[in-house]
């Protein structure tokens, strides 16, 4: 039957699909998932086409252009865009951009270029050819209407069919990128700090623009320098004068990753072999999570298991939490898979995506490499989905759809009847809580049977600590180990939380921390009205002036940052080569990858950073990691700090030892006896996990309920507060009505990062053990409850969060 009407989902914010009529000429494109124009009020926006025959022919405006001969979008993605739209309360656009490269999807313009001017016929039709020609044989749609002061859509069709033109959609244009960039290098080298003074005296921004360079192999961006590290031109031009260093004109890079040189595979071990063979054992469309200590050849297992399936030219997708954090990985499956390897990376430009996209669809590629939107990738004949470290936080999307990569992951594999294997050595506690419908796998340990490094805790209360460093904490044995590492030639890891932000109160004598009665997480510091706040339900104590454990006058702590550590670190070990990685240092795009190769390279003896250099890697000459205050992370405001903590020092301990000198790993806290560190001093995460799933029984919180966390925010603090106050109110009315008891409101409270690029932040928690009821009344709530139309406040609803910062 020839379709008469279709709903198309458009890139606009607005929730339902809007409906069109099919012209006759159109009907045989017009299929779901292909891309037509249609009009919206005074625009013409390239959509996607859901569902065709959806509603009687009335009234309706027509599609007015069919650009692609076979729909874009497959089936399975277009039930996966649906399900994550409804799933997350986002509109289908905002899913689609999501999904598709930006290139191919939203506000794109559609260009016509002349082919084959031959055989135009005549009319409007050469009208439309000659303007082409005048412009120099192409032109965007719209120019064209606008030459000939009539639509052309109907022209550029029949054009497009006779082989005259071809028509491509655009991405709006963002302006030239630069073809080269300038590029600030070092050309004097000052190791010590002692020489840093001399050179710089007071100029101490200078001084601060050339540690960045020395941290990152000697060079660095000058655009990152001045948009992201906001240091002038004057520091720039500074350090030029100094003759520190110079300026050069550098070519844009290419694709990062076409000189990945694989190393050959090992074969498996019995063990590793045992994995595959169960992850071939589970049915198509059902998952598996393999669980394998830190250093147990996951990759390997992963290689082996998807082996059949490329061989038998069917697709799999391997997900990796940061492209950038982990070059091994991808250099591990091209090696594998070599030239059916399609890696998906933020370095590409638009048209490389697309280029990529159309690899996999056509099926000339059947390997995808990623990170989050690799998940996406159009392959046909989806055989696997690798989720590596599932448990990492970086695969929530943290825009509208807010998805999280793992169900996604989850959804489509059960969409294809694709097999998904979820692998960690520290599951997240809401993949171990399903192993009744998804079973687990061990690798229990290393390769070559190396031993696990022996972890040990440092009782910062009673250890003689280094008096000179100041307020970095710093024992005698952590700086005794250290020394004697780079004594011994070997490389030094040391971690540092994320800054300490939220300031808890803890005992200096006991390590004891005040916490919210109700909801179990750390109370937080403030100054302006003086106090102890909880960030979740806005519980509010005056500041204690003593312990209640032991009497101890309490004392807040304070957080240190990796600048003072780095500072620290130049003074105490002056001969030592310092790299250091955090959200300073690596946001240029590749600057990540050079710390690494520097690494690998053992071209740095000490590797020190943020949670990022917890990830995955695998560098053998690293035989002690030192955690320096593993209590900030410990006492974040949030439900999961204990989980996040016991993930990050058993995956940065995973570090050490991978080599044949061994290794050791020496965390740092007031409150060693805490459960999440001596489980991770133990290497336990089975014990971690049934410790931590009982202690959120109550009051309740994830895997055990579902949770929405819902941020409101606007640029003014009142407006805000106000704004969650009727949000809350709302959502409590609406929830007495429907489902009373159901669902517990928690909040509304200011959010624990109570500012964010000059928006206040306030939020609310829904929480129900039943989950479809919770994802109905977010749903709702989405669309109707105050703020969530135009206007200064903004509501997002965040279903399944990571984050409650
Ligand atoms: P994980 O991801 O489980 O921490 P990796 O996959 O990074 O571990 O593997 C750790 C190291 O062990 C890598 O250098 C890898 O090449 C090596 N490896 C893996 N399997 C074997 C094997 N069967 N024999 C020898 N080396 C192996
Ligand atoms: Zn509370």
């Amino acid at each position: 039957m020839i379709p008469e009407t279709c709903s198309v989902a458009l890139p606009i914010p607005s929730p339902q699909p809007y409906v069109y009529a099919v012209p006759l000429g159109l009907a045989d494109r017009v299929l779901p998932g292909a891309r037509v124009v249609v009009p919206v009020r005074s625009r013409e926006l390239v959509g996607v086409v859901l569902e065709v025959d959806v509603a009687e022919r009335t009234e309706l405006k027509s599609v007015l252009l069919a650009p692609d001969p076979t729909p874009l979008v497959p089936t399975a993605l277009l039930e996966l865009a649906q399900w994550m739209s409804r799933y997350y309360a986002a509109s289908i656009g905002l899913a689609f951009r999501a999904m598709l490269p930006s290139a191919l999807w939203g506000g794109s313009r559609l260009v016509a270029s002349l082919h084959d001017a031959t055989s135009a016929p005549g009319g409007v039709s050469r009208a439309v050819v000659e303007a082409l020609e005048r412009a120099g044989g192409s032109a965007s749609s719209s120019v064209l209407s606008r030459r000939l002061k009539r639509p052309v859509w109907d022209v550029l069709q029949r054009l497009a069919r006779a082989g005259v033109v071809t028509l491509e959609t655009q991405p709006p244009r963002l302006g030239p990128k630069p073809k080269t960039e300038r590029i600030l290098v070092l050309r004097r080298m000052l190791p010590t700090l002692l020489e840093r003074e001399q050179v710089f005296g007071r100029a101490t921004r200078q001084r601060e623009a050339y540690e960045v360079a020395d941290s990152l192999g000697g060079e660095v961006s000058v655009r990152h320098l001045s948009s992201q590290l906001r240091f002038s031109p004057g520091v720039v031009r500074g350090l030029v004068e100094r003759g520190v260093a110079v300026i050069e004109d550098r070519e844009q890079p290419r694709d990062p990753f076409s000189d990945v040189i694989s190393e050959p595979l090992a074969s498996p071990s019995r063990d590793q072999a045992a994995a595959v063979d169960a992850i071939r054992g589970i049915d198509p469309g059902k998952a598996i999570t393999l669980f394998g200590v830190t250093g147990s050849g996951k990759t390997l297992v992963y290689l082996e298991a998807l082996r059949d399936a490329v061989r038998a030219e069917q697709g799999v997708i391997v997900l990796v939490p940061e492209i950038a954090l982990t070059p091994q990985t991808v250099s591990r499956v091209r090696g594998a898979f070599g030239d059916t390897v399609a890696v998906l990376h933020s370095g590409l430009s638009d048209g490389e995506r697309v280029d990529a996209w159309r690899a996999l669809a056509s099926g000339a590629k059947r390997v995808a490499v990623g990170a989050r939107s690799a998940v996406f990738a159009p392959i046909p004949r989806l055989a696997a989905i690798v989720v590596d470290e599932e448990h990492d936080a970086s695969y929530k999307h943290g825009e509208s759809p807010r998805y999280h990569t793992r169900d996604v992951a989850l959804r489509r594999g059960r969409i294809e009847g694709a097999r998904v294997i979820l692998g960690s050595a520290t599951p997240a506690l809401e993949t171990w809580a399903k192993r009744d419908r998804i079973p687990v796998v061990g690798l229990p340990n290393r390769v070559s049977a190396r031993p696990l490094p022996e972890v040990a805790l440092i009782d910062m209360r009673s250890e003689a600590r280094v008096r000179e460093a100041r307020i970095v904490p710093w024992s005698q044995a952590l700086d005794a180990a250290v020394d004697e590492a780079l004594r011994a030639g070997d490389q030094v890891m040391l971690l540092l939380n994320r800054r300490g932000f939220a300031h808890f109160l803890q005992c200096p004598d006991c390590g004891h921390v005040w916490e919210c009665p109700a909801c179990s997480i750390s109370l937080t510091v403030h100054r302006a009205p003086a106090g102890l706040r909880c960030h979740y339900c806005g519980y509010d104590t005056p500041l204690p002036h003593s312990c209640p454990e032991c009497g101890a006058t309490a004392h807040r702590t304070r957080g240190v940052g990796t600048q003072t550590l780095e500072r620290w670190l130049a003074e105490r070990f002056s001969s030592a080569r310092l790299a250091r990685m955090d959200a300073d240092t690596t946001s240029g795009k590749w600057s990540h990858r050079r710390i690494l190769e520097a690494v690998g390279r053992r071209d740095v003896d000490v590797l020190f950073g943020t949670q990022m250099i917890a990830k995955g890697l695998d560098f053998p000459g690293i035989t002690l990691v030192g955690v320096v205050d593993a209590d900030t992370g410990l006492h974040l405001p949030d439900f999961r700090a204990a989980e996040r903590t016991f993930q990050l020092i058993a995956q940065v301990a995973g570090r050490a030892g991978r080599g044949p000198r061994g290794g050791k790993v020496l965390v740092q806290t007031r409150t060693p006896s805490h459960f999440a560190l001596q489980a991770a001093a133990r290497h336990d995460f089975e014990q971690f996990a049934e410790r931590e799933l009982a202690s959120r029984q109550s009051p309740p919180y994830p895997p055990h309920v579902a949770l929405v966390n819902v941020l409101v925010s606007s640029n003014q603090e009142t407006v805000t507060a106000n704004a969650a106050i009727d949000v809350g109110d709302w959502v409590r009315g609406l929830i007495e009505a429907r489902a009373p008891g159901s669902i517990d409101v928690i909040g509304p409270a200011p959010a624990p990062l109570a500012r964010i690029q000059r928006r206040w932040r306030w939020h609310l928690l829904l929480r129900g053990h039943d989950a479809a009821q919770l994802g109905q009344v977010m749903r709702y709530a989405a669309q109707r409850a105050p703020h969530t139309g135009r206007g200064p406040v903004r509501v997002v609803f965040d279903r399944d969060p990571v984050s409650l910062l």
